[in-house]
């Protein structure tokens, strides 16, 4: 079984009279374990893509499966919870919360719908936040982090969950070319350690290398499937 099957994806975005018609039929199936970018010109639909498999927006048309189960037809509160227990994600600007510290962040995923943070949960924070190499830092306040400091947090946040696929849209669009080796660096550790999928969209040409497949994205539908380079285990 796949991890992860999309048949048929297309999204219409219709404002008064005005119809843009971004995505034309994507079939895509993203196997366990897979580090895939996603490519294609600016304002070729990956955002739209990427906002679609992660249930934060809706296909006009088309099926989408992740882990056996249908879910682009989930009712809003089903679709809340699925997004919060098996997808985890990182956006180019790093959407961390300035009031609060690194763990507090990285904790927040768990924390928000339980409503409080347990020790348990800290305790997984400061994991994670170990595991990214920032364990020096974790009562820090958001804001008095690095860029590059910044968007490890907001890897651990997204692994926080123990996510089944984690989505990121250029995640390495805004860090210089260092931190950005160190993000995907430790993009490609998080894959190979837990197995997690990944799908990131990224303009990086060192990015699409190292990941183990590359799809390209032009006029709405998937143009090719690269499966050639970087391989899992390297
Ligand atoms: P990419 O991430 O590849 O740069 P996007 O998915 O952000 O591309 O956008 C693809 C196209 O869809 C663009 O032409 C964009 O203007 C359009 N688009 C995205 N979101 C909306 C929206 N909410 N309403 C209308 N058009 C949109
Ligand atoms: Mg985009």
């Amino acid at each position: 079984m796949s991890l992860l099957n999309a048949q048929g994806i297309e999204k219409t975005f219709r404002n008064g009279d005005e119809e843009t018609r971004v995505l034309k039929g994507i079939d895509m199936t993203l196997e366990a374990g897979e580090l895939v970018a996603l490519l294609g010109q600016s304002g070729s639909g990956k955002s739209t893509l990427l906002s679609i498999v992660g249930l934060l927006l809706r296909p006009t048309n088309g099926q989408l499966e992740i882990n056996g189960e249908r879910v682009d037809n989930l009712s809003e509160r089903r679709r809340a919870h699925f997004r919060n227990e098996k997808l985890g994600f990182v956006f180019q600007f790093h959407h961390l919360l300035p009031d609060f510290t690194a763990l507090e962040n990285v904790a927040f995923p768990a924390a928000a719908p339980a409503g409080g943070i347990s020790r348990k949960m800290r305790d997984r924070a400061a994991e994670l936040l170990t595991r990214v190499g920032l364990e020096e830092r974790i009562d820090f306040p958001a804001t008095r982090l690095s860029g590059g400091q910044k968007q490890r947090v907001a890897i651990a946040r997204a692994l926080m969950n123990a996510p089944d696929l984690i989505i990121a849209d250029e995640p390495t669009g805004n860090l210089d070319r260092e931190s950005a080796d160190t993000v995907l660096e430790l993009m490609r550790e998080v894959n190979r350690e837990t197995g997690a999928t990944f799908l990131i969209c990224t303009h990086d040409p060192g990015v699409a290398e190292r990941c183990t497949r590359r799809l390209t994205l032009a006029d709405g539908v998937l143009e090719s499937d690269d499966r050639g380079g970087a391989q899992r285990g390297e």
